[in-house]
């Protein structure tokens, strides 16, 4: 269990809206602790509507009271109060310099290595590099493979990600009828081709072998980067697993 408690400086990284339906989640946001970098997520982050009250931008610093959360199984979860945002906001600039020390951190390999830990409960939030991905609708959810040789067969998550359910809503209303063509095209696959996507992924207290989509993320492809990418997808293509079955 984390021991933490009392005044805290947390990066927001992301924040996820309320699932109602089992397994149910309380809105949240997950952010780094300043002080031990670990991660934390903090349920229920008071809420309005659509967003946080008041809105807090990802990547910006705030400063809150948490304490541990004895009902809910997941070690990072804290409740939280008195919400300041606090001066400071982590810029993208130079290709992500700044930001990726705070997923580097807790990067795992892929879905299954982090399953595997939450699980055990020893660790129920964190990233992975995604090497496909695709984007359905009603409900929200990702379809992706990680980007390691140890990935079994695509995943299908839920989405809780608010910037994802925000935009949805946003292109419903831009585009009408056409406009799961052209979230897909958003957010989907080609997002792939130009970013190196990531995912933080996250456990439900009520199911802790069940991962959602908490955030999506998507810094700037490097040259290395993009060469990793063309050989997943080679190797895929050699091996004649592209396009398996949805797990889960
Ligand atoms: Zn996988």
């Amino acid at each position: 269990m984390v021991e933490v408690s009392g005044e805290r400086d947390v990066l927001v990284l992301a924040k996820t809206v309320a699932a109602n339906d089992f397994p149910v989640e309380r809105p949240a946001v997950v952010g780094v602790d300043r002080a031990t970098g670990g991660l934390l997520r903090l349920a229920p982050f008071p809420w309005k509507g659509a967003d946080t009250d008041p809105p807090v931008q990802r990547w910006s610093w705030i400063q809150v009271r948490v304490a541990r959360d004895e009902r809910d199984v997941r070690a990072e979860t804290v409740t939280v109060d008195n919400v300041i945002a606090a001066a400071g906001y982590v810029d993208a600039k130079d290709g992500w310099r700044l930001r990726w020390p705070f997923v580097r951190a807790h990067l795992h390999g892929s879905l299954e290595s982090l399953a595997e830990l939450a699980r055990g409960r020893a660790t129920t939030v964190g990233f992975v590099a995604v090497a496909e991905l695709d984007v359905l609708q009603l409900p929200l959810r990702m379809r992706f493979r990680c980007a390691n040789e140890d990935c079994a067969a695509a995943h299908e998550l839920p989405v809780l990600d608010q910037e994802l359910h925000a935009m949805a809503v946003l292109t419903r209303e831009r585009y009408g009828a056409a406009w799961a063509t052209k979230f897909r095209e958003s957010w989907g696959a080609p997002l792939l081709e130009r970013y190196d996507v990531h995912l933080l992924l996250s456990a439900y207290a009520q199911a802790p072998s069940k991962l959602y989509v908490a955030g999506l993320f998507y810094p700037p492809r490097t040259t290395e980067d993009a060469h990793e990418h063309g050989h997943h997808v080679a190797h895929r293509a050699h091996r004649g697993v592209g396009g398996g079955a949805p797990q889960r």
